[in-house]
């Protein structure tokens, strides 16, 4: 199967009421951990890059990383999506490489710093300007585009926003419209990174089912969804680790989402816990271990243990063959006819 537009993949989970996870990635070992998890539960998969990580690989290493992972498995639907795109020139680099979907993230600036390192929020306007710009360019070439509107709190990578704003149901409507995005990012209370929270949160689930009502089309994302379970918290700080107070989404609050409108669910944190964890056991217990396979490896069949408990939890679990992924070439023809 080629590579999946994020419209597609979306637009199905919509129709069949589950959610499906986009799950960051950096090197070998992650991808092929979540691609082993959706192949053994049959699930569709978003694996996406942030600036960070596309830094990180040199772009052109990850690239290549993920190309593998669609030719290894072409029975499941795969989204390559470019995470917390700044700006068009970033949206323009992924499309290059072939990704099938791009965020910007017009919600906050990063061009602009405050004195403690943080981004300043956009304005409505602005926000339309700089995402229906990266809109145009993707819907030319069959890309599919999130757009973000609210500021989410916390700190991944590069993004961390000023201020929290939820998002304005009275905004939605006319922000899909003008923009035209295929998948939207509500700021609902969630946020980015381990230390989301100090007890558990209640998030704005009625601002879902009301942004639902708003834009019966568009596909709404929720970034920072970790659950950061407590047991991998205690494993990481077991093995010698400094995680205090970590606290995450819990499950059912996803489901609950997912029940009301949510399509895609954002985890980061989570892999990164599972990861940690797992290689610090092995240097812990075997303290003479010196071949990185032997800790790489563990910390792979540890993601992937915990990503297929995702694609279970989520509903995503058996869609894998409900379809067959549009092409790009396709999707041209859809958003051209789209503007007319
Ligand atoms: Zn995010």
């Amino acid at each position: 199967m080629p590579l999946c537009p994020m419209r597609q993949m979306l637009e199905e989970a919509r129709k069949g009421g589950y959610g499906v996870g986009a799950y960051n990635v950096n090197n070998m070992e992650q991808i092929q951990a979540i691609l082993a998890a959706a192949k053994e539960t049959r699930s569709p998969v978003i694996i996406q890059a942030s600036r960070g990580a596309l830094e990180y690989s040199n772009l052109i290493y990850l690239k290549h990383l993920m190309l593998a992972a669609v030719e290894e498995n072409p029975d499941i639907p795969i989204v390559l999506h470019l995470d917390h795109g700044p700006d068009l020139k970033l949206c323009k680099e992924a499309i290059a490489l072939g990704f099938t979907s791009v965020m910007i993230d017009g919600s906050i600036d990063y061009d602009k710093k405050t004195p403690d390192g943080k981004h300043p929020a956009r304005s409505f306007e602005d926000n339309i300007r700089v995402t229906k710009e990266v809109a145009d360019y993707a819907h030319a070439r069959g890309v599919s585009v999130e757009g973000e509107l609210g500021t989410l709190g916390g700190i991944e990578d590069e993004t961390h926003a000023d201020e929290v704003l939820l998002t304005d149901p009275d905004e939605v409507e006319e922000f899909c419209k003008r923009t035209r995005v295929d998948a939207l990012a509500l700021a609902i209370g969630t946020s980015h990174g381990a230390y989301k929270f100090k007890h558990e949160p209640v998030l704005a689930m009625d601002l879902v089912t009301e942004c639902r009502k708003r834009a019966p089309d568009t596909n709404f994302v929720m970034h920072g969804s970790s659950s950061v379970p407590q047991e991998l918290v205690a494993e990481v700080n077991k093995y010698g680790g400094k995680l205090p107070g970590a606290m995450g989404v819990p499950i059912p609050s996803i489901q609950e989402a997912v029940k009301r409108g949510i399509q895609k669910i954002n985890v980061d944190t989570d892999g990164r816990l599972v990861v940690t964890a797992a290689i610090r056991k092995v240097f812990v217990e075997k303290p003479s271990e010196f071949d990185p396979r032997k800790y790489l490896g563990p910390a792979r069949d540890a993601l992937e243990k915990l990503i297929a408990s995702k694609m279970r939890d989520f509903g995503t679990a058996g869609h894998a063959g409900d379809y067959q992924a549009k092409s790009l070439e396709s999707m041209k023809t859809f958003y051209a006819k789209q503007k007319r």
